[in-house]
């Protein structure tokens, strides 16, 4: 599968769709999931075209990776929520339900989240 060059985040990264910038770096972008599913709901995104993290782990370089990771744990605790605790999230295919191709990671916290997979 390629790459789609038009899927939400790749707009958000050009600056074709409006979003509320919580963090920006040369690897990562965070900004607010438009449908939070908690009082912190935040999408964490690289910079490089990566479908989903198997793409990203086996094409991404170690650089992008180790920033990418950086960026979220330092998005958490810019968030307050790495005290209480958070979950995080990332969906990779049609069994994940996954959306948007393009890999993001969903930092989820601020209230008890109950044992992983809500039912379907
Ligand atoms: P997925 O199911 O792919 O892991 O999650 C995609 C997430 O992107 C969903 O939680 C959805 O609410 C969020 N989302 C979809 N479109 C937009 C958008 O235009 N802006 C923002 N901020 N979030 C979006």
């Amino acid at each position: 599968m390629d790459y789609d060059e038009n899927n939400i985040f790749a707009r958000i990264l050009r600056g074709e769709l409006p979003c509320e910038k919580l963090y920006e770096d040369a690897f990562a972008l965070a900004f607010p999931d438009i449908n939070p599913q908690a009082p912190c709901h935040v999408l964490v995104i690289p910079k490089g075209k990566y479908i989903s993290m198997a793409d990203f782990g086996a094409q991404a370089s170690p650089e992008e990776i180790t920033g990418f990771f950086r960026a979220v744990s330092l998005v958490a605790k810019r968030l307050g929520v790495e005290e209480s605790g958070y979950r995080l999230l990332a969906n990779a295919g049609p069994d994940s339900m996954q959306q948007v191709p393009h890999f993001h990671v969903h930092i989820i916290g601020g209230k008890r989240l109950g044992h992983l997979l809500a039912p379907p």
